[in-house]
């Protein structure tokens, strides 16, 4: 093992909504890292978290609150930021006041970070910065870094994410701590969220077909008119791209993190059909919340800045999500 590799490794960590899905992948990549000295923080009581690990600390507290915070960052060196009220845009649309409110948690958490003396601050933004007129179009041009401005980001969700990354940028440059800002892309895949109101595309139709294949009743709801675009990033993706902007040295600005694969929701209910052995009859809900009409991830700027883009095959993500959430639905039933 080189020295380097040494030094990163005595580092303790801390990952912040760590009971959520990307927190809960993150951490397991980690482990498999060889990090030992982590600490996991999370609203939830831990038992609700999607992945447990009983072997680092695992804590229960709010994160909007300062004192948390504190409790959280004290003595660690490297911070993952992933805690946020938020779900898809079922919820997003419903709830921007609880959204919002998601500000205090970066705040109060980059404070902290820097009263610890914390080197490496991540906070995970999102596609829904970008600004709505550059996505009014299904075959809309994909979003590069610098369409986020003028800003006229999704209402609630998407504001509060813009502020929190120029409250990052604001610490690296007043106070020093080294802050690195990734907008995720829609993504899914295994252990995460695929009922009850926060669920996202992908888990919400694989959720929605397996429940006409078990109740054989051959039909679908479809939020909007199916013809809206999107890409998807698989969460392993994700999880290697949160890595390699959070330790890279020249990556100092918000960069996109997510799959340019773009498929109408038609497309992708095709795929998942295709998935499960079966055909449905459409139903299209029109006044359900849809999101733009159009959105993809312009990864000029990650390829340039990386050598690397997120690249696991829709298709290749969507059969392990699917074969996931199948056997969750079974064993529950
Ligand atoms: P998630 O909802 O599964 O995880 C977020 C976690 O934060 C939850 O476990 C929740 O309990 C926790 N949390 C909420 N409020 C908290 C508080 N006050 N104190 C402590 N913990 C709190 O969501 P995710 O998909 O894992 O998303 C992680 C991050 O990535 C979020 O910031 C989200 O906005 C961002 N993001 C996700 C996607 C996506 O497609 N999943 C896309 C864009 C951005």
């Amino acid at each position: 093992m080189s020295s380097n590799l040494c030094v990163l490794m005595a580092n303790k960590i801390l990952v912040a909504g760590a009971g959520g899905f990307i927190g809960g992948h993150l951490i397991a990549e980690l482990l498999r890292k060889g990090h030992k000295d982590i600490r996991a923080v999370d609203i939830k009581p831990v038992g609700e978290w999607y992945q447990h690990f009983p072997q680092i600390e695992n804590l229960q507290l709010d994160l909007q609150l300062k004192d948390s915070c504190d409790r959280a960052a004290k003595g660690t060196e490297q911070i993952y930021n992933l805690a946020a009220d938020m779900g898809g845009m079922g919820f997003i649309e419903l709830n921007r006041g609880l959204c919002m409110l998601s500000v205090l948690i970066n705040t109060h958490l980059l404070m902290a970070a820097r009263d610890a003396g914390a080197k490496r601050f991540f906070y995970s933004s999102s596609a829904c910065v970008y600004n709505a007129s550059r996505q009014t179009d299904p075959n809309m041009t994909a979003l590069r870094e610098e369409d986020a401005y003028p800003a006229m980001p999704e209402d609630g969700y998407g504001w509060e994410k813009l502020f929190s990354e120029r409250m990052c940028r604001h610490f690296m440059e007043d106070f020093g701590l080294t802050t690195r800002v990734a907008r995720f892309h829609n993504v899914y895949g295994p252990q995460g969220t695929y009922d009850g109101g926060r669920e996202k595309a992908p888990a919400a139709i694989c959720r929605k077909v397996i429940s006409a294949k078990l109740a054989k009743k051959h039909e679908i709801e479809i939020w909007g008119t199916g013809e809206q675009t999107r890409s998807f990033m698989y969460i392993d993706d994700c999880v290697t791209g949160i890595e390699k902007i959070f330790h890279s040295e020249n990556v100092t600005f918000p960069i996109n993190l997510g799959s340019a694969e773009k498929v109408t929701i038609n497309q992708l209910v095709d795929m998942v059909e295709s998935i499960a052995g079966i055909k449905l009859k459409r139903n299209y809900k029109l006044d359900a919340p849809k999101g733009v009409n159009g959105r993809n991830s312009d990864n000029t700027l990650i390829k340039k800045s990386l050598g690397w883009e997120p690249d696991t095959s829709l298709r290749a993500g969507m059969e392990k999500t699917y074969a996931w959430i199948h056997d969750e639905m079974t064993k529950r039933k």
